[in-house]
């Protein structure tokens, strides 16, 4: 007698429970497929209840999900049945009153998640007290102390959440812990590492905000790694400042200690997505050592000393120059209300002469306008062309070599802190508080210092030895 309940089929519908019946697999069951696309093997994942009753779904051993449409199928032979349950158990952390107290909030995101296997999605699931229970190393670090502050995937965090964590690390910083670790999704994880830049300030421990690209179901998962070198780095490391700590090069050889101004994702995929723009990284942190690569970092304190300046003017934009741009983009923005506009420019800070008698606009009505790169890597500099010197007079003030979303961060911010000041919000762009701008861009920056000569050597053997 066929012994099959609607849990073996979970989330099937006909036509395919016809077909694993036929074949005789169901769910988590271990298969290789022959369909007229090749030959697939994984495991039957259970399908999505709310998607289409077409595809079968197989979880490869390289960790991603493929779809495999019905009528592509030719046959499935099962080998093995493996039922896979991704709900790592809260464990209480073990206290070592030897070792140094960090403090890791939870945001959400990938570092955060685990696959839902009614929805097939990956969504932010497991508290921080789950994810030390999948990575008992920490351990060995730390005294850690979670607390789930939100549950989001990066793309969601705002000004809401900025003004609480940086209260909350405050709060963390003045309770005495040694660091703190902020767990974030990495897409918007350079965003509010700057506006973190900004709001913290002065911090005598370093806080270190972590992510991972691969979630820790999957085997290549960076999680486990960067939270490792994250926690360490916190509770150990020498640098107060909001920095990123993930994968330098695309193996795990070690991990890089970017400064939270000049930070970036640049790959939407690869695990060492992060690099330091305009500058070298901070520091390399691999298995509990951690090389300096500048010496200009805010050290580590034992006061309890914090400036916390959590405001945020939410009447920002970023202007992204495109060819042909017309006045009236701006025209709508300044009608809009709002009271901040950080242009990224082209080449060394232009934009075309459409828009100069907008820009003129704005600027009369007291809009603050303010210029960045859409190159990253290097300095505005507007004397160098007329359109340059033309746009400066017309009252947009240079930013050097922030970054446009650093820049972004840091006027909503200095409109916040001084909403009736323009003249004090000026300042305040135009002098460096956190890295935002430094004085000259080192020359191998990119290449020497970013994962760029163990993997050139590796390549260049390869191809040429
Ligand atoms: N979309 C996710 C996020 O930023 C990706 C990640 O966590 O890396 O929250």
């Amino acid at each position: 007698m066929n012994m099959t309940t609607s849990e073996d089929f979970k989330g099937y519908r006909e036509p395919l429970i016809s077909m694993m019946k036929a074949f005789g697999i169901t769910v988590w069951s271990e298969v290789v497929a022959r369909t007229t696309q090749g030959e697939f093997e994984g495991l039957v994942l259970p399908r999505s209840e709310t998607a289409d009753p077409l595809h079968l779904v197989l979880k490869l051993s390289s960790g991603y999900n493929i779809g495999l449409r019905h009528d592509t199928i030719e046959e499935l032979s099962k080998f093995g049945y493996r039922k896979a349950s991704y709900k790592i158990p809260e464990k209480e952390f073990p206290k070592d009153p030897g070792k140094p107290r960090v403090k890791l909030f939870g945001t959400g995101g990938t570092i955060a998640s685990r696959l839902d296997y009614r929805t097939g999605a990956v969504i932010p699931a497991f508290s921080p007290g789950e994810l030390y229970g999948s990575v008992p190393e920490l351990a060995e670090v730390c005294n850690l102390e979670t607390e789930k502050l939100f549950g989001v995937f990066s793309e969601n965090m705002g000004p809401e959440q900025y003004l609480i964590l940086a209260e909350e690390i405050g709060k963390a910083i003045r309770d005495g812990y040694d660091g703190v670790v902020v767990g974030h999704g990495t897409d918007t994880m350079h965003h509010t590492a700057a506006v973190l830049s900004f709001m913290v300030q002065d911090s005598p421990v370093p806080i270190v905000m972590v992510g991972s690209q691969r979630s820790s179901d999957r085997p290549s998962s960076d999680a486990a790694q960067n939270l490792i070198n994250a926690a360490w780095t916190a509770a150990h490391g020498p640098i107060a400042e909001v920095m990123v700590c993930m994968f330098g090069p695309t193996s795990d050889r070690y991990n890089l200690l970017h400064r939270g101004t000049r930070v970036r994702k640049m790959h939407s995929s690869y695990r060492s997505t992060f690099r330091t723009l305009g500058d070298i990284p901070l520091a390399m942190v691999e298995q509990g050592k951690l090389t300096p690569l500048k010496e200009d970092f805010k050290p580590r304190r034992e006061d309890r000393e914090v400036t916390i300046q959590a405001c945020f003017d939410e009447r920002v934009t970023i202007l992204y120059y495109y060819p042909n741009m017309q006045a009236d983009i701006i025209d709508a923005l300044v009608e809009k209300g709002y009271r901040g506009i950080i242009i990224a420019g082209t080449g060394l800070g232009h934009v075309n002469r459409t828009v100069y008698p907008a820009l003129e606009r704005a600027a009369a009505q007291g809009v603050q306008l303010y210029m960045t790169l859409q190159t990253l890597w290097g300095f505005v500099q507007m004397y160098v062309y007329e359109t340059g010197r033309e746009i400066l007079e017309l009252g947009v003030v240079p930013l050097a070599n922030m970054l446009p979303e650093a820049a972004f961060m840091k006027l909503s911010w200095a409109l916040g802190l001084h909403p009736d000041d323009p003249q004090a919000v000026r300042t305040l762009m135009t002098t460096p508080i956190a890295g935002e701008m430094t004085p000259r861009e080192p020359h191998d920056g990119y290449l020497v210092f970013q994962g760029g000569i163990p993997e050139m050597k590796d390549f260049l053997g390869k191809t040429w030895s």
